[in-house]
Order: C-alpha cells, then sequence, then structure tokens
C-alpha cells in the first residue's frame, strides 16, 4: 500500500497534494474540522438516478443486489443513454470544492440542493469515478489506509527515504493535519515540516501515560520528587483560545465538542486570565455539593440536542492539569512544573473549572496515601508526573514522563485494555440471530497494522448484544479489513473496519497461537467494560504495550 500510494502521490501536482492526501482517507478535511461527508443512501440514490437517467425503483432494486452503492453508480453509469453525454471532465478541484458545499448546506432545502450537487458531479465522472463519489459522499469509502501509511507514502515519496517519517510523525503529533503536512513538505521540504509549530484552534495530539508493576517501580523511573495528581475517569479536553477570544474544545480523539460544553466555555472564558491559551483537563459530572458522579452520567452530556437542558441537568466540573500554549509562545517544550506554575497563576479555581488535586513528594507511602484519598473521592487513581528538567509535554507519546496508577491493579491481577473491534462471530443457542463474541485487536504503530488478542464474549449483557449489529454496521466490510493481521484459525463470520474502541478487563495476559499480538499473545478471560467513543481505532492499546506488560509478569 504504501509503495503504490508513494508512486502516486509523486504524480501529483503541488496545488493539490493537500487535497489528495485527505482523499486518500475518504475525508475532505482533517477531522478535527469535522467536515464529515455521511449522507443518507437515499438521497445518494436519487442524485445517481439523475446523473444517470435510470430510474429510482430499478435503482434499488440494483443496489439490493450489489449491496453497495459504489458499485450501483458504476453500473448505473455504464448504462447511461448516449444522449446524457459529459458535461465535460471532473477535476480533483471541483470534487473537493462541491463536496465541501455539500457539508456546509444546512436547513430546509438543503437536502434537494445537496442532492443536485452530487448529481452534477456524478454527470461528469466516469463510472468508476462514481462509484468512489458515492462512497464518500456516505463516507463509506473503505481504502483501508490509514494516517500513519499516508505518512510513510509521503516520506518514500518526498524525501526518498522511509526513516524520515520519524519527522513527518513528530510534526503530525503537534499538527494532526496529513493535509498540512503534506502540502508543507512538498513545498518547503523537511525543513519546513520540522518548523510546524503549535496552532491555536488546531488540535494537538494528547500525552499519555505509562503502566508500572508496583509503586515501588515509579521512583526507578522517576528519581527524586514527583507531583501526583488525581486520575479522573471523565473525559479529556484539550481548550484553544485564539486571540479574537474564541474558545474551541476537543477531545480525546480529537473531535471538536465545543457545542456539547458550552458551560466550559463561559468558564474558561472567564477564569482563566490569558489573551491565548492551549489548556488540558478532565471533565467530570459533578452533583449539587460538588462531588463527583460516574463517568456514565457525564455521558449524558454526549448530545447535540437538548444541550441546554443537560447543562443544568448534568453540572460538570473541568480539572485542569496542564498548560500547552500561553499568549503566543509554546509551552510543549517546558518542564511540567513550569507549565503548572504558569497554569495555577492564570486560573482562578471554582466549582467548575479548577486544578487538579495534587501532591508533590518523594515518599512511596505518601503516594500511596494520596491514592486511596482519591478512591475514596471517587476518583479512578492517580497520574504520577514527572518534575525532571527535562519532563516536557509529549505531544501524542505514552512516556515515561507521566504514569498511571488505577485501582484494578491492585485490587486482582487485572488491567483494561482498549481494543478496536474487527470481526464477530456468530451466537449460537440463546444468542442465536446475534453476535455471541467480538474479534478484538490491538494496534501495531510501527507498522499501522492490527493484530488480535482475544475472542470477546463475556460481559455482553442481551441489550447491548441486540445493539451490537445496528452500531457496527458502517463498518462491515465484505473481506478482511486491509491492515488486520489475523490467524486462520480466528476467520470471523463479519469483518469491520477498524474503528470502534471498546474497554475489556482481563485477568491476565498469555501465549497463544490463535492471535497475532506481539506474535501470539492473547488475554484470559477478557470481559467487556464499556465502549470508549472517545477513542479512535489508531488510539487503542498498542501491541507493545502489551508486550510490555507480559514482560513485566
Ligand atoms: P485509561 O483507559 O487508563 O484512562 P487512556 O489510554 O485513556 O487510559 P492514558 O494516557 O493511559 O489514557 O491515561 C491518562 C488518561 O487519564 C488521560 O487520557 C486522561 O483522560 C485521564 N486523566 C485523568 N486525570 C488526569 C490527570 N490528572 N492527568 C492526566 N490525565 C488524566
Amino acid at each position: 500500500m504504501r509503495e503504490i500510494l508513494a508512486d502516486f502521490f509523486k504524480s501529483v501536482p503541488t496545488e493539490d497534494i493537500a487535497k489528495v492526501a485527505y482523499l486518500t482517507l475518504g475525508q475532505i478535511a482533517s477531522e478535527y474540522e469535522g467536515e464529515v461527508l455521511g449522507m443518507a443512501e437515499k438521497s445518494v440514490l436519487k442524485a445517481v438516478a439523475m446523473a444517470s437517467g435510470m430510474e429510482l425503483g430499478k435503482l434499488g432494486k440494483m443496489l439490493d443486489e450489489t449491496g453497495d452503492i459504489g458499485l450501483t453508480a458504476e453500473k448505473a453509469l455504464q448504462k447511461k443513454p448516449q444522449t446524457l453525454v459529459p458535461l465535460g471532465t471532473l477535476t480533483l478541484r471541483e470534487v473537493f470544492e462541491k463536496l465541501h458545499k455539500v457539508t456546509s448546506l444546512e436547513g430546509s432545502g438543503s437536502q434537494d440542493a445537496k442532492v443536485t450537487i452530487i448529481a452534477q458531479l456524478l454527470q461528469k465522472a466516469s463510472p468508476s469515478g462514481a462509484k468512489y463519489i458515492t462512497r464518500m459522499v456516505m463516507s463509506t469509502l473503505r481504502m483501508g489506509v490509514g494516517d500513519m501509511t499516508v505518512l510513510d507514502a509521503l516520506a518514500i515519496a518526498y524525501t526518498g527515504e522511509k526513516k524520515n517519517k520519524g519527522i513527518l510523525e513528530a510534526a503530525y503529533n503537534i499538527c494532526p493535519d496529513v493535509g498540512v503536512i503534506a502540502e508543507t513538505l512538498v513545498v518547503e521540504g523537511l525543513k519546513g515540516v520540522e518548523k510546524i509549530d503549535v496552532h491555536v484552534g488546531r488540535p494537538i495530539k494528547m500525552m499519555l501515560a505509562q503502566r508500572v508493576e508496583t509503586l515501588e517501580d515509579v521512583a526507578k523511573k522517576m528519581p527524586g520528587k514527583v507531583t501526583v495528581e488525581g486520575k479522573y475517569d471523565g473525559e479529556r479536553i484539550q481548550a484553544h483560545k485564539d486571540k479574537k477570544g474564541k474558545i474551541t474544545l476537543f477531545s480525546r480523539r480529537l473531535e471538536n465538542i465545543t457545542n456539547q460544553f458550552p458551560d466550559l466555555v463561559g468558564y474558561l472564558e472567564k477564569n482563566v486570565d490569558a489573551k491565548e491559551f492551549v489548556v488540558e483537563g478532565e471533565v467530570i459530572a459533578i452533583d449539587a455539593a460538588g462531588k463527583c458522579l460516574p463517568f456514565q452520567t457525564l455521558m449524558q452530556r454526549k448530545r447535540k440536542h437538548d444541550v441546554a437542558d443537560f447543562v443544568m441537568k448534568v453540572p460538570v466540573q473541568l480539572k485542569l492539569f496542564d498548560l500547552l500554549y500561553y499568549n503566543g509562545k509554546t509551552q510543549l517544550h517546558e518542564a511540567y512544573y513550569t507549565r503548572t506554575g504558569l497554569l495555577e497563576k492564570i486560573v482562578s479555581c471554582g466549582k467548575h473549572l479548577t486544578i487538579a488535586d495534587k501532591i508533590v513528594t518523594d515518599d512511596v507511602e505518601e503516594i500511596h496515601a494520596f491514592f486511596v484519598k482519591m478512591l475514596k473521592s471517587g476518583f479512578e487513581g492517580i497520574i504520577i508526573k514527572s518534575m525532571a528538567e527535562d519532563s516536557e509535554y509529549q505531544a501524542g507519546t505514552r512516556g515515561w514522563n507521566w504514569i498511571k496508577w488505577k485501582k484494578e491493579y491492585v485490587k486482582e491481577m487485572s488491567d483494561t485494555f482498549d481494543l478496536v473491534i474487527v470481526g464477530a462471530f456468530y451466537g449460537r443457542g440463546r444468542r442465536s440471530g446475534v453476535y455471541g463474541a467480538l474479534l478484538c485487536a490491538t494496534y501495531n504503530e510501527k507498522t499501522d497494522t492490527f493484530e488480535t488478542l482475544c475472542k470477546l464474549g463475556t460481559g455482553l449483557t442481551d441489550e447491548l448484544l441486540e445493539e451490537l449489529p445496528t452500531r457496527l454496521a458502517k463498518y462491515k466490510i465484505s473481506h478482511k479489513a486491509a491492515r488486520l493481521q489475523v490467524k486462520r484459525e480466528m476467520e470471523a463470520d463479519v469483518w469491520f473496519e477498524p474503528a470502534i474502541v471498546v474497554e475489556v478487563l482481563a485477568a491476565e495476559i498469555t501465549k497463544s497461537p490463535y492471535h497475532t499480538t506481539g506474535s501470539g499473545l492473547a488475554l484470559r478471560f477478557p470481559r467487556f467494560v464499556k465502549f470508549r467513543d472517545d477513542k479512535k481505532a489508531e488510539q487503542a492499546t498498542t501491541s507493545l504495550e502489551v508486550m510490555e506488560m507480559m514482560k513485566r509478569k
């Protein structure tokens, strides 16, 4: 895939490279910009009818036969009567601009306007072009390529060497936008890419925490004093305020979630004293007395409608723990205590906006006592943060500057894993007619592939079993995903494009010839905990993490 893409990228004119990078991923903008197509099948079919001159009823039948809008459009256009001559040649720019137009239309009459635009595109398209355009507008184009493969291919195409991908990846962590990276690389070369900096309003990939086996191990990784903060089981938020005072909130998967939290926007406007900033924290639901409520309560705030009602019903608190940008200057390379020192100065704490609870210590007993205190307050555990000179913010990295310690680590020999659903097996007996088990995978960052780790059947309630086929329908594919590594013994009945992440609790990691993570590791007694809608497939537990946990056993 890399080689094919690299060859192709070489032939793309400079002014088109960003657009091509997005389209390769089945997108028309970087994900954080929220320009998602996803038109309804019925509307797209109407557009195909208009462009091909074919009756809707006939097209509907054709769709039933092929089961795919792309193939239907291709066939329909092949049959187009000669009287309907193509209206000129379709250019990449036109496709791109019209698709943007489609996402921008809202309100009454917008559906018809969208259909007309798509029909115009299809009138100019070749049959195979129509196949891809229709899939794209329905957001079902599945090339199986991820951002990392695109970066690899760009490195090969424009620097001649795959090893330069490291430079592109470092830039991607600060600017997770393949379009910007592609264009900068082509126009300014690697030097330009190295200079890519924080841009307020564009999310930064979030820094993640490592695990240790015992609390005593913390001192080995972080000698001397450390800061210990509460680990809150809410939703991570990265808040940006630009020069004009506009505040944007991004989720863990870097989606714009500003509309879900108008209350937080207000608190940040009033209580953070800075012209421009990027801060991070965890938002939790609280009761009238300010006490932390469970994650499930917070989830009620994940909605498009009745937002104002739920602002009242489910009040929240944002616990800030980092500062990444301040008044025109990146803070990423400053030490942790410098960043948080500044954060504490500019934030006026109150019930809804505050700084994470913390202590500074070098004593393991004190760390443990603070951990117990955090559990009593209803939190998930602690995060221990390095106070070394070089404790910079490692964007997009699970490094040793942050170590997490959760209640699961103490209770039993168990840990949670965030795994991607890549396949499903039909159920038997009581579960016949629904999926009986799910095939779950880790993400291998090195190879940009997904590797299976377990078959998950426990913990799935009847309600959940009913819901699963609908939740997964959008990602169903007729063959195994291009980036999935799977053993013959684990051939699933149904395959999915890696997209949905679930949290899985397991007793231990064992060796297994049936799975591909770490060349043969598997989970024992995996149990479904919850969906991790805040994570994308590439943010799942990595194969390397599992291998390291196995080593520590
Ligand atoms: P987990 O499932 O254990 O939460 P994760 O993969 O989501 O793991 P990690 O980096 O391993 O993320 O753990 C850190 C997460 O904990 C952050 O993503 C954030 O949402 C949450 N968190 C809660 N409190 C803090 C804190 N004080 N500092 C940093 N992260 C925190």
